[in-house]
C-alpha cells in the first residue's frame, strides 16, 4: 500500500525533453516520457514554467562545473502546481504553487523533486514569476550579502545587468541601500538597468570604462564586484576595484580562459572569492538566512522577478541559442503547458 496523495490522475505520458548526447542546444529534443510517480518523501509539480539558465545551456554542451550524465532531462528550476506528494511527504499542500530548486528534470510537463527543494514563494506570483525566483536571487543576495559583505552606501558593479541574475543584483542591491553601476552591453540593455534602479550605467565596451567606473564610485573604484563574464574582463574587474575591493567570481558568461596572477591582488589588498549556488544551498544557516531576507523583500513587492521571453517546450532549442547568444534579458522562461 501507498501514501500517495494525487489531485487527478493525470495522462499516463507526457511531453518532456531529452538530452542523449551532449553538445550544442539542437542536441535536445522533445519526446513521450511517462509520467514520473514521485518517490517517498518526494512531490511531483505539474511544471507551469522552467527558468532557464546560463548553466543549464554548459551543462547540455558538457562544459558545466559538475559532469552531466546522459540521458536526461534538463531544468534545474521551475515552479507550478503541486500535484501528488510521495510517502512520508507532510507540510505540502497539493493544489498550492510551489517553486523548486532541483538538479534536473524541470523541462517536461511534469518533474518530482524532493519536497525538501522546494522554495515556497507568495502565491501573488505567477508561474513564470516563481520560475524566475530561485537561481538568480539566492545567488545574487549570496553574492551581495553572505560572501558580498555588502552594506548600505557602498558601490557594487553588477556586470551583465539585464540578465537574470543581474536584474536580480540591481534590484536586490538596491532594496539593501548599496549604490549599483551596471555594465552591459546595449544601450536598450543599459535602459532596463536604470528602470531598474541603478545609479550608474556604462556600456560594456565603452573605451574609458574602466575610468568611468573609478570616476562613478568617487574615484577610488568599486568596493564590491558581482563577476559574471570573466576571460579578460576578470582583469578589467580587478582594475576596476577599489583597494581591498572584493571580487565575487559567480560566472564565466565568456567562456574564456581568465589569467590570476596572485601578486595583483596583493598590490591592492583585493580578494577575489568564488561562488557556486549548489554548494552553498547545501549551507543551511547561510540558506535559511538568504530565504528569510528573499520571502520578506518578494512578499513585500520591493523586488519582482523579471521574466523574460518565453518559449514553449517545443522551442527549447531557439531559447537556449537566444540566451547564449545574449539576445535575452531577465529570466528565459519555458511553459511546458503552452
Ligand atoms: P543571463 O541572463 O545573465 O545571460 C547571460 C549574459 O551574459 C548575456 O545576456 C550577456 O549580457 C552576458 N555575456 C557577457 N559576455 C558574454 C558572452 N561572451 N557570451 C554570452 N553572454 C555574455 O544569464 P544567467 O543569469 O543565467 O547567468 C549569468 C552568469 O551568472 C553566467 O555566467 C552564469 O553561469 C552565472 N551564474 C552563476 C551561478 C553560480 O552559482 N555561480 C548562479 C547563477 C548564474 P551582455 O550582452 O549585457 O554582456
Amino acid at each position: 500500500m501507498t501514501d500517495l496523495q494525487t489531485a487527478a490522475t493525470p495522462q499516463a505520458s507526457m511531453r518532456a525533453i531529452r538530452v542523449e548526447r551532449l553538445g550544442p542546444p539542437d542536441v535536445m529534443q522533445l519526446q513521450d516520457a511517462p509520467v514520473p510517480s514521485p518517490a517517498p518523501g518526494e512531490v511531483r509539480v505539474r511544471v507551469e514554467a522552467v527558468g532557464i539558465n546560463f548553466a543549464d545551456a554548459l551543462a547540455v554542451a558538457g562544459e558545466y562545473l559538475t559532469r552531466t550524465r546522459v540521458p536526461y532531462t534538463p531544468g534545474m528550476e521551475f515552479a507550478g502546481i503541486v500535484d501528488a506528494l510521495g510517502e512520508g511527504v507532510q507540510g505540502v499542500q497539493v493544489g498550492t504553487r510551489v517553486a523548486a530548486l532541483g538538479g534536473s528534470g524541470a523541462m517536461a510537463e511534469y518533474a518530482t523533486v524532493p519536497a525538501a527543494a522546494l522554495i515556497p514563494v507568495p502565491q501573488s506570483l505567477s508561474g513564470a514569476q516563481a520560475a524566475a525566483f530561485p537561481v538568480s536571487y539566492f545567488t545574487a543576495y549570496h553574492g551581495l550579502k553572505t560572501l558580498g559583505r555588502g552594506e548600505a552606501g557602498e558601490w557594487v558593479l553588477v556586470q551583465a545587468a539585464a540578465g537574470a541574475l543581474g536584474t536580480a543584483s540591481i534590484q536586490l542591491a538596491k532594496a539593501l541601500g548599496l549604490n549599483v553601476i551596471a555594465l552591459a552591453s546595449t544601450d536598450e540593455k543599459l535602459e532596463i538597468a536604470r528602470t531598474l534602479g541603478a545609479d550608474v550605467t556604462i556600456l560594456q565596451d565603452d573605451p574609458d570604462r574602466v575610468k568611468k567606473v573609478h570616476d562613478a564610485a568617487g574615484g577610488k573604484g568599486v568596493p564590491l564586484i558581482l563577476e559574471v563574464v570573466g576571460g579578460k574582463r576578470f582583469q578589467e574587474s580587478l582594475d576596476m576595484a577599489a583597494s581591498r575591493g572584493r571580487i565575487i567570481v559567480i560566472g564565466n558568461a565568456s567562456r574564456e580562459q581568465a589569467n590570476l596572477r596572485p601578486v595583483e591582488l596583493m598590490k591592492r589588498n583585493l580578494t577575489v572569492t568564488g561562488l557556486w549556488l549548489t554548494s552553498l544551498m547545501n549551507d543551511a544557516p547561510a540558506t535559511a538566512e538568504a530565504a528569510r531576507a528573499l520571502a520578506e523583500l518578494v512578499g513585500s513587492g520591493q523586488v519582482i522577478p523579471q521574466v523574460g521571453p518565453t518559449y514553449a517546450l517545443d522551442q527549447s532549442v531557439q531559447a537556449f541559442e537566444d540566451l547564449l547568444n545574449r539576445r535575452t534579458t531577465g529570466k528565459v522562461i519555458i511553459e511546458p503547458g503552452r
